[in-house]
C-alpha cells in the first residue's frame, strides 16, 4: 500500500530537529531508516501528521570508544556497527546480536537509535541493552537527559522518551577483562525476528563468576532481564548443574504470549534451553578472554 498523506520536515541539525519536536510533539513521528516506520505507515498502524527525517543529520552519526564505554549516535546504521571495530573490541554482545538483525539490506538502512526508540521486544538490540545497562541520550527543548535502559523500555513498542525528545545517543558499557558473552536465538528463518532470545554475559576472575547478565527477548511486551538466575550465578564456579538451575531460575515466572509461531510453553522450553547454552558459550568465550 501507498503511504497516507503526510508532511515532511528534514531538518538538517539536532536543534532544529528538536524544534520540530517541541512543535509539533506527538502528531510527528521521527523517520530513521526507516524499516520500522515506512511499513506501519503503509499499513496505517501509525498516523502522524509530520515526518521528521533525520537521516541528515550528520552529527547524529558514528561510533566512538570513550573511557569505560562505546557511544553510538542513534543515526548509525545497523551495518556500521557491525562492523566497527570499536564495537567488536569493547562491546563483543552488540557485535554478536547486529548480524541476527533480519537480512543485510535491512541493515544497510536501519539504524542503532530506531530500533532502540522502536523497542520491539523480540528484537535483538533491546535485549543487549538491557543485559549491559546502556544508557540513553535524549534530547528536547529543555536540554539533555540520560535515561538508563531498565527505566527506557516502559511496554510494546514504547519508551521513557518523551514525544517532543529525539533520541541522540546510546552508550554501551565496554567489557572487562574475564568477560564472555553469547546472544542466541531460535527463529523460523535466518532473518526473521527472535521466537525468543537471549543476550548473556558472564565475568570470570580466578575461575568464579564475579558478574552474570541475562537478557530474554520474545518473552514478554518488554525485553527481560533474568536477575534470580543472574544472582544464583554470582560467586559460583561455572558448571552444567549451575546452569542448568539458572535457567531453572530463569524462566519459572514467564509467561510468554503465544502466536502461530509457538505456544507459551514452546517459548518457555526455548528460553530455558538459550539459558543453558548461552552460558555455556558464554563461559567458554570468558575463559578465552581472562
Ligand atoms: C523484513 C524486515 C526484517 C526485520 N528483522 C528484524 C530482526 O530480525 N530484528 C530486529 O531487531 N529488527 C528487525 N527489523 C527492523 C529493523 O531492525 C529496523 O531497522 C529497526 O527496528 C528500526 O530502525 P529504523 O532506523 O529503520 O527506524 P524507523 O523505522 O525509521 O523508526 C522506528 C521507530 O523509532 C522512532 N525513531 C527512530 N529514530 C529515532 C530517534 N533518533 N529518536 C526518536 N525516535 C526515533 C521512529 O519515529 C519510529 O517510531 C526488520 C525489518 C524488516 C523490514
Amino acid at each position: 500500500m501507498k503511504l497516507p498523506p503526510v508532511d515532511y520536515e528534514a531538518p538538517a541539525t539536532v536543534s532544529e530537529a528538536v524544534g520540530l519536536l517541541a512543535e509539533h510533539g506527538d502528531e510527528a513521528s521521527v523517520l530513521a531508516g526507516g524499516q520500522s516506520l515506512i511499513p506501519l505507515l503503509a499499513l496505517r498502524l501509525a498516523h502522524p501528521a509530520v515526518l521528521i527525517d533525520i537521516n541528515g543529520i550528520a552529527e547524529l552519526s558514528g561510533v566512538s570508544a570513550n573511557d569505560g564505554y562505546v557511544a553510538i549516535g542513534a543515526m548509525t546504521r545497523e551495518y556500521v556497527a557491525e562492523e566497527s571495530g570499536a564495537v567488536a573490541e569493547a562491546v563483543p554482545l552488540l557485535a554478536a546480536a547486529l548480524p541476527l538483525i533480519g537480512h543485510e539490506a535491512i541493515r544497510s538502512r536501519g539504524t542503532i537509535g530506531g530500533s532502540l526508540a522502536h523497542a520491539d521486544p523480540a528484537a535483538e538490540l533491546p535485549a543487549v541493552a538491557l543485559a549491559l545497562d546502556a544508557e540513553f541520550v535524549v534530547r528536547g527543548q529543555a536540554g539533555e537527559r540520560v535515561i538508563s535502559a531498565a527505566d527506557w523500555f516502559e511496554g510494546y513498542l514504547t519508551t521513557a522518551r518523551r514525544p517532543d525528545e529525539l533520541l541522540t545517543q546510546v552508550r554501551f558499557p565496554a567489557a572487562g577483562r574475564g568477560t564472555g558473552i553469547s546472544f542466541g536465538e531460535v527463529a523460523r528463518r535466518h532473518g526473521d525476528f527472535a521466537v525468543v532470545g537471549l543476550a548473556a554475559s558472564l565475568t570470570l576472575s580466578d575461575g568464579a563468576i564475579s558478574d552474570a547478565r541475562l537478557a530474554f527477548a520474545g518473552v514478554c511486551d518488554v525485553p527481560v532481564r533474568a536477575t534470580g538466575a543472574e544472582d544464583l550465578l554470582v560467586g559460583e564456579s561455572p558448571s552444567a548443574e549451575l546452569f542448568e538451575e539458572a535457567a531453572r531460575r530463569a524462566t519459572e515466572n514467564l509467561d510468554p504470549p503465544a502466536d502461530l509461531h509457538g505456544s507459551s510453553d514452546y517459548r518457555k522450553k526455548v528460553a530455558a534451553a538459550l539459558v543453558r547454552r548461552g552460558l555455556r558459550a558464554a563461559a567458554d568465550n570468558a575463559a578465552e578472554r581472562q
